[in-house]
This record gives structure tokens, C-alpha cells and sequence, in this order.
């Protein structure tokens, strides 16, 4: 697996996002930098946010190398000139007008959110995210959070598993899957992330169902989803988006689950301020799904403040 993020739509997205020289645009989720850097590249200024304090120490070090003496005789002079363009800040996207407010970005040409998790958080293994790696069963973006998708798993009642696993995952072996998880928990607590793979793949291998993707893949997709209330964030997120932008600015959502896009779809619908760039979703070329997997389930929409 490649170990650093490829960011997803990244072409599309900057080109919707028009991005001008001296303008000011918020990356609400900065991850590996791969849309932050792309947008100074092109001479705008970005207020970059991530509620992973990794993803913003991760950013820093990037820069620093960057602008080291000795790169800065090497780099083109076409990338990231000027160290005060960028602002990084750590911090949940529920609070964007806050921490817009607070560094000076008050009137933006853009805001970008590409959602999910980066592959940098996938195959950190002190976080929990993959059943690749055998980890503990974390899945906490934010070290402050307080709830740890094994706090769920070991304590947690079958009724609400089942809707976590139904509501976020879709599913379909979830009653099964709770009995294999209550069962096995009663002898010791399931503390790993290939326990728990190991759990949700021995029910589908006793069903003889198999598919495409690792059986597991729905069950940890919901947990990460509850563990960092992805889509509380994401409700909370998109209103204060429209005073921020100025008229005529852009917000451009890449989401990764349905449930996601369909909040984006509905808000964008709603909101009078707000004008849809995007009637229909753009999605990945098939060369970029070949070439970067994560891109597979992605949806952009995009909308221009009137
Ligand atoms: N566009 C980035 C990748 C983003 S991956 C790139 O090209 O490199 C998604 C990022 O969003 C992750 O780093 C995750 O920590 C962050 N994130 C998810 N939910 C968030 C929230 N509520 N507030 C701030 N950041 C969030």
C-alpha cells in the first residue's frame, strides 16, 4: 500500500474550487496537505484544519523541510512561496466559523472538506482505523475523544450495535455478527482490531458469503463513523460555511458514504444562499480509481454562494 495520502479528485476539486492568487480559501480537512498544498501552489491562501493533531504535525514538518535552505534552492519557484500563506490550525470542523473567525478568515473564495479518514491515519497503527495491521480497537481521529470503538464493542447493548451497524454500515449479517461479538466478550474483551475482523469474518465464512471487499470492511466503517460522530460534524459543519463565504465563493464536499452525500445533497438543496454548481455528483475516472482505491466510493458536489 502506497504509505502517503493520494488525494482524491484533486484536479476537479481545485478547478471547481477556482482557486485565484491572493485569495483565501479554508481546507477544513487538511489530512496528508495534498489539496492545502495544491491551492498555495496556485498562490492562494489557505487556513488548513484538522482535528488530528498527527495530520497538522505531519503538515508542519512538510513545510519546514520545504522552506530548509537547502530545498529552497531546489524547489521551483512555482510552488509554495511565501510560509504566510499557510495557517494551520487543530481543531473539529463543527466549530469552522470559530476557528475561521479567530485566524482572520472571516470572507473566503472557498472551503473544501474532503471527508473520511487519510491513508496516514489507515496505517498509523497506534489509532486503530485498519484490520490489516492487528491494532487496538481505537479509532479516535482526536486523542481527546472520549469513546474508543472497543469501549463500544466490550459495552455496548445488541440493540444499539445493531443500529450502529445498520444505520452506518448497511449491514446485513449484524444480528449474527452481535451474537459472535456478545458471546465472545463474555469470556474476555475484544481489545484488537483483528479480533474483531476475525469475529465478523467467521460469520460470514459459517454463511459461506463471500464478496468483493473484506467482510469486515462495514463493521469497522461504522464504528469509526459513531467513534468520531462523523456525521453530527458534518451537520454542523455546512451552515456556518455560507457567511463565511464570500458572493460568488465556492464549497466543494468529496464525500465517501451515502449517508454523508446525502446530507451535502440536501443542505446544498435547502440553503437559498447557495447556487448548484453540480446537478449531478462528480465521481473518479476509472484511471484514478485503478490508481488510488480510496477515490472508488467518492462524491464531489459543489455549490457558489449567490
Ligand atoms: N484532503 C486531504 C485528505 C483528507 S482525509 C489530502 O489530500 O491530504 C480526511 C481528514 O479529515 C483526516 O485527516 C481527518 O482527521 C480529518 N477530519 C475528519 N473529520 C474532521 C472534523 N470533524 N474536523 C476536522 N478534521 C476532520
Amino acid at each position: 500500500m502506497n504509505q502517503f495520502h493520494e488525494p482524491v479528485l484533486l484536479k476537479e476539486a481545485i478547478e471547481y474550487l477556482k482557486v485565484k492568487p491572493g485569495a483565501k480559501y479554508i481546507d477544513a480537512t487538511a489530512g496528508g496537505g495534498g489539496h492545502t498544498f495544491e491551492i498555495l501552489a496556485r498562490g492562494g491562501k489557505v487556513l488548513a484544519i484538522d482535528r488530528d493533531p498527527d495530520a497538522i504535525a505531519h503538515i508542519k514538518n512538510k513545510v519546514k523541510s520545504h522552506f530548509s535552505q537547502e530545498n529552497l534552492l531546489k524547489v521551483s519557484k512555482s510552488k509554495v512561496k511565501n510560509l504566510e500563506d499557510l495557517v494551520l490550525a487543530q481543531g473539529n470542523f463543527s466549530h469552522i466559523r470559530e476557528i475561521a473567525i479567530k485566524y482572520g478568515f472571516k470572507k473566503v473564495s472557498g472551503i473544501l472538506f474532503d471527508l473520511g479518514v487519510s491513508s496516514h491515519q489507515l496505517q498509523d497503527v497506534k489509532k486503530g482505523f485498519s484490520f490489516q495491521k492487528d491494532s487496538p480497537l481505537d479509532m479516535r481521529m482526536d486523542p481527546s475523544i472520549s469513546l474508543k470503538a472497543a469501549d463500544i464493542i466490550n459495552n455496548f447493548d445488541k440493540r444499539r450495535l445493531n443500529e450502529i451497524f445498520e444505520n452506518f454500515g448497511q449491514e446485513k449479517l449484524s444480528r449474527a455478527i452481535i451474537d459472535a461479538i456478545t458471546r465472545a466478550r463474555q469470556i474476555k474483551p475484544i481489545g484488537s482490531t483483528w479480533e474483531l475482523a476475525q469475529i465478523v469474518q467467521n460469520v460470514y465464512k459459517k454463511r459461506g458469503v463471500s464478496g468483493k471487499i473484506n467482510p469486515a470492511t462495514r463493521v469497522f466503517m461504522a464504528l469509526r463513523i459513531v467513534v468520531n460522530s462523523e456525521l453530527l460534524n458534518l451537520k454542523d459543519a455546512l451552515p456556518p460555511t455560507i457567511d463565511l463565504l464570500a458572493k460568488g465563493g465556492r464549497l466543494v464536499v468529496i464525500s465517501f458514504h451515502s449517508l454523508e452525500d446525502g446530507i451535502v445533497k440536501r443542505f446544498f438543496k435547502q440553503e437559498e444562499r447557495l447556487e448548484i454548481i453540480s446537478k449531478t455528483p462528480i465521481g473518479p475516472s476509472r484511471q484514478e480509481i485503478l490508481t488510488n482505491p480510496r477515490s472508488r466510493s467518492a462524491k464531489m458536489r459543489i455549490a457558489q454562494k449567490i
